[in-house]
C-alpha cells in the first residue's frame, strides 16, 4: 500500500510525549503513513505569530489534507487567536465527532453501558462570532443557522451511523423556543432522516435530552447537535463516560480533517513520562478509518482495549482494585505494541472496514419567491414609557403601520404589561397598512425620518415572506 501523507504536530506540554507514543503504536500496527511534521503552538506564538501556526504549515495541511495534532498551550492574554478555531474555520471543518464510551469495569464510570458518539456542528450557530453592543444596556450575539449547514451535519451523522453499524441518530434542539433557527435544524433533520429508513431517528428538546443523556446515556447511540449544545454536551458525555483523558475527536471538513485528543497540554505533567496517550491514540484511530486504513485502525484499537482490560494503566485511570500495573507514557505504548494482533476478551472488540472517507453532498435548492412585508427598526431610546415612544413614532410612520413595540422580545405596545423591565433597546415593527408587501425603498426613507427626528436607530431587520409565508418571529406575548 502507498503510504498516506499526513501532517503531524507534536504540540506543547505533554504533546511531544503522547505523540511519540501514538506514532510508535501506529507504526507497529502497520499503518502506512508519510509524515510531514509542522510546528504549532508556543514556539510559533513566541515568534509573534498571533495564530500559533504559519502559512507554510497551513500549506502542508492543504497538501496532505489530514492533520494529526497534539494539544498545545494557548497563551494567556489578548492578541492571540485560538489555533483550533483558526484551523477549523480556515478549512471549513464542519463536523466535530467525539466517541464517548465507557470501559467498565476497567475504568471507573457510573454508566457502564455507555457508548455514545456526539456529532457537533462546528461552524454556525452562536459561534459565528458576530456580537455587538448596541445601547448602553444591551449587547447581542447573532445566531446563524443555514439550511446547507444543517443538511451537511445531519447527513454526516446518518452516514456515520451507517458506516459504523450504529442503529439510531438523535437530534437535540430547543425548537419550542427558537422556532426558526433550531426549528430549521429539526426540520432538516426530519427530512434527512426520512432518507435513511433503516436508521432509527428521534428528536429531544435539548434540556430534557441533556438530562436524559446525563442520567441514562445508554439510551443514546449517535447524537447530532447544533454548535453550542454540542460544545457543552460533548464535554458532559466524555466526562460521564469516565474517560475525559481517553477520548479522541475528529474535526471533519469536506477537504481537510483534523484528529486529536480532547484534553489539553497538561503542562504540569509535561516531560515526566506520566501522561496517558490514549486520547490522541483514539483520535489517530479515527484518522486511520478516515484515510481508509481500517485494518490498522482495528489492530490499534483492539490492542489498546486489551491493554486497558489487562489493567496496564497510566496514573490518571489507575485504580488499585482493577489495575495490575501503573505505567508511564512510554511503557503504556510498549504494552499496546506488545498486544498488536490481540483482541479484548471482556470489552467488545472493534472491526473497521476499509473505505473512502464519508463524503456528504448537499443538494442545491431553487430560490423561493421572497417579498418584503415590513421592517423592525431597533432604537436606543430612554425617553420614557412605551406610549411615549409610540407617540414619537406614529407621526413618522409614513405609509406604514406601526404594529408593535417590544423590549428584549417582550411586547410592550400596544397593551403591554406594566411589570415588564424596560431597557434602552426597543424593537419597533412597521408593516404595510394593508398587510401585504412593501416597496424596499420605504425602509431607508423611514429610517431617515427617524434619524432626522433625533432617534438613534441601532439596526434594522427586514421582515420577509417566502412563497407567501411570513418568515420572522412574532415574539413572545403577541
Ligand atoms: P488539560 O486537559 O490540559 O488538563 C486538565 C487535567 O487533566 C489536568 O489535571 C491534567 O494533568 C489532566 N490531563 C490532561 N490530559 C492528560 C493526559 N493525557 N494524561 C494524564 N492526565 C491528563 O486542561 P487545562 O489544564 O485546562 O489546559 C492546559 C492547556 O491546554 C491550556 O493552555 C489550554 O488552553 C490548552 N488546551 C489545549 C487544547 C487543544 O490543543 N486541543 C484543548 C484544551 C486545552
Amino acid at each position: 500500500m502507498e503510504p498516506t501523507p499526513i501532517t503531524v504536530a507534536r504540540g506543547d506540554g505533554i504533546g511531544p510525549e503522547i505523540m511519540e507514543a501514538t506514532l510508535r503504536i501506529l507504526d507497529a500496527a502497520g499503518a502506512e503513513l508519510a509524515i510531514e511534521e509542522i510546528a504549532i503552538g508556543e514556539a510559533v506564538y513566541d515568534t509573534g505569530n498571533p495564530a500559533g501556526i504559519t502559512a507554510e504549515s497551513l500549506a502542508s495541511l492543504r497538501r496532505t489534507k489530514v492533520f494529526l495534532k497534539a494539544p498545545i498551550t494557548t497563551p494567556q492574554g489578548g492578541g492571540f487567536k485560538s489555533l483550533n478555531v483558526t484551523v477549523r474555520k480556515t478549512f471549513g471543518m464542519y463536523a466535530n465527532v467525539r466517541p464517548c464510551a465507557a470501559y467498565a469495569p476497567f475504568v471507573s464510570t457510573k454508566h457502564p453501558g455507555m457508548d455514545v458518539v456526539i456529532v457537533r456542528e462546528n461552524e454556525e450557530d452562536l459561534y459565528a462570532g458576530i456580537e455587538h453592543q448596541q445601547t448602553d444596556e444591551v449587547v447581542q450575539c447573532l445566531k446563524l443557522i443555514s439550511r446547507p449547514g444543517c443538511e451537511r451535519i445531519t447527513r454526516y451523522a446518518f452516514e456515520y451511523a451507517i458506516r459504523h453499524g450504529r442503529s439510531k441518530v438523535t437530534a437535540f434542539t430547543k425548537d419550542n423556543i427558537m422556532k426558526m433557527t433550531d426549528g430549521l435544524f429539526h426540520e432538516v433533520f426530519d427530512e434527512v432522516a426520512a432518507e435513511y429508513p433503516d436508521i432509527e431517528s428521534e428528536h429531544w428538546i435539548v434540556d430534557i435530552g441533556a438530562a436524559k443523556l446525563a442520567d441514562t446515556p445508554e439510551a443514546f447511540d449517535v447524537i447530532v447537535l447544533p454548535n453550542l449544545y454540542g460544545d457543552i454536551l460533548s464535554d458532559v458525555a466524555a466526562q460521564i463516560a469516565g474517560s475525559v483523558g481517553l477520548a479522541g475527536s475528529a474535526n471533519i471538513g469536506s477537504e481537510i480533517s483534523m484528529f486529536e485528543a480532547i484534553h489539553g497540554s497538561a503542562p504540569r505533567r509535561a516531560g515526566q513520562d506520566l501522561a496517558n496517550p490514549s486520547g490522541l491514540l483514539l483520535g489517530a484511530v479515527q484518522m486511520l478509518v478516515h484515510i481508509g486504513q481500517g485494518d490498522a485502525a482495528t489492530r490499534v484499537h483492539n490492542a489498546w482495549l486489551r491493554t486497558i482490560e489487562d489493567g496496564v494503566h497510566t496514573y490518571d485511570i489507575f485504580d488499585a482494585d482493577v489495575s495490575t500495573e501503573k505505567v508511564g507514557t512510554s511503557a503504556f505504548a510498549d504494552a499496546v505494541v506488545a498486544r498488536i494482533g490481540a483482541a479484548p476478551e471482556t470489552l467488545s472488540p472493534v472491526s473497521y472496514e476499509a473505505g473512502e472517507p464519508i463524503v456528504v453532498k448537499v443538494p442545491e435548492r431553487a430560490p423561493r419567491a421572497k417579498t418584503k412585508v415590513g421592517v423592525d427598526m431597533f432604537l436606543h431610546w430612554r425617553g420614557g414609557r412605551p406610549d411615549d415612544i409610540a407617540a414619537a413614532l406614529l407621526p413618522l410612520a409614513g405609509g406604514l403601520k406601526l404594529e408593535m413595540l417590544s423590549n428584549r422580545g417582550q411586547k410592550v405596545w400596544p397593551a403591554g404589561s406594566p411589570e415588564t423591565l424596560l431597557t434602552d433597546h426597543w424593537r419597533c415593527r412597521f408593516v404595510a397598512i394593508d398587510g401585504g408587501s412593501i416597496d424596499p425603498r420605504v425602509v431607508p426613507q423611514l429610517m431617515a425620518r427617524l434619524v432626522d427626528a433625533g432617534l438613534d436607530v441601532v439596526k434594522t431587520e427586514g421582515l420577509y415572506a417566502f412563497d407567501g409565508v411570513p418568515a420572522f418571529s412574532r415574539g413572545q406575548g403577541q
